[in-house]
């Protein structure tokens, strides 16, 4: 094939689903974060198969994206908006039965006035500062939050067990909902690893079902391969690449591949001990990473194939995100509008 393809393993992604649905007590729902695209992996394909393996709750960051998997998920599904209502979100959430979770006084006020009988939610911000209504402007909502059909808020340092912000954020989180009756929800795919007390009524991780830490027992989800375009000898004392960076220590055999930065292979993992794979077989990349090509040391294979794979099983997202000074979750959601996807299972 002429295009980069970009397997994804629907299998393994509901595979993580039910290990992460496993980490929470039976009567504690976990959901499926599926915003950005799915993380870049198609949110329609991967919210139906989480929706086969037992999901019925999804998380989008947008209304547009929640008018997207309405359509693949049908009416049974719950869609939350974690942006909440903004300025003429009304028609979309009404239209796709979207779920807005409401972040600020002004929100709630445009929700009452534009869609007064429709369902919402809240987001309480228990000290990242980013989304969500503080102790304050929550207090006046107490009585309506009844009414929400969930109540969340996000923890900033769940990533690090120890954090002193992770017990902090969940006192927070008691004081301000202690009492109500509505379902809680504190923990995405972090929190779901904290334990029993951040899980409250539904956990919505989202990295850990793509294969991304800090759920570091996932497994794969997206795999990558790349074709070669060309192969040429270089001797030894040429440069490669922009730059002349890489210098021929021997005579040597350079494949040139069909991706570069602007498929979100990010031009900072070059240089490192990033490879691509042929068969398996190891080989590194060598000069800087172009717009839309990368070079790789061949010379040690005796047969260059077609394809050559940069994520596979064994160098994952979080190997491309380390040697690019990143995480796995920015290195997932770059993965590029160029490439061809085709699902498994
Ligand atoms: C993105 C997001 C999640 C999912 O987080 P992961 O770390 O990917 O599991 C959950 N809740 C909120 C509010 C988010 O913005």
């Amino acid at each position: 094939m002429s295009t980069s393809t970009l397997h994804i393993n629907l299998n393994n992604l509901c595979q993580n689903w039910r290990d992460l649905d496993a980490q929470s007590a039976p009567h504690v729902e976990t959901a499926a974060v599926v915003k950005a695209d799915g993380y870049g992996l198609g949110s329609a394909q991967v919210a139906t198969a989480l929706q086969k393996a037992g999901a019925n709750s999804f998380f989008v960051a947008l209304p547009s994206e929640g008018a997207v998997l309405r359509k693949a998920l049908g009416n049974a599904a719950k869609i939350y908006v974690f942006s909440g209502m903004m300025l003429s979100d009304a028609k979309t959430l009404h239209d796709h039965k979207l779920i807005p979770m409401l972040n600020a006084p002004e929100q709630m006020m445009r929700f009452r006035t534009e869609l007064p009988d429709a369902d919402f939610g809240i987001q309480l911000d228990t000290g990242m500062n980013r989304l969500g209504m503080e102790a304050n402007e929550f207090a006046p909502h107490r009585d309506s939050a009844q009414n929400a059909q969930l109540i969340i808020s996000h923890l900033a340092c769940a990533d690090t067990p120890d954090h002193p912000q992770n017990r902090a954020q969940l006192a927070e989180f008691h004081a301000l909902t202690d009492g109500l009756s509505a379902r809680r929800s504190l923990a995405a795919t972090g929190g779901t690893l904290l334990g029993a007390e951040y899980h409250f009524d539904l956990c919505r991780p989202g990295i850990g079902l793509y294969g991304g830490h800090p759920f570091t027992n996932a497994a794969p989800v997206a795999t990558l391969s790349i074709p070669v375009i060309q192969t040429r000898v270089v001797a030894a004392g040429e440069t490669v690449g922009y730059s002349a960076t890489w210098v021929a220590q021997r005579n040597s055999r350079v494949a040139t591949i069909a991706a570069g930065y602007a498929d979100g292979l990010i031009r900072a993992m070059g240089g490192g001990d990033i490879c691509l794979f042929a068969d398996g077989i190891p080989c590194p990349i060598i000069g800087r990473v172009s717009m839309d090509l990368i070079t790789v040391d061949v010379t040690d294979l005796d047969h260059v194939p077609d394809q050559m794979d940069l994520l596979t099983e064994t160098q994952t997202i979080e190997h491309l995100a380390d040697a690019a000074g990143t995480i796995g979750y920015e290195i997932l959601t770059n993965l590029g509008a160029r490439y061809a996807r085709n699902y498994a299972g």
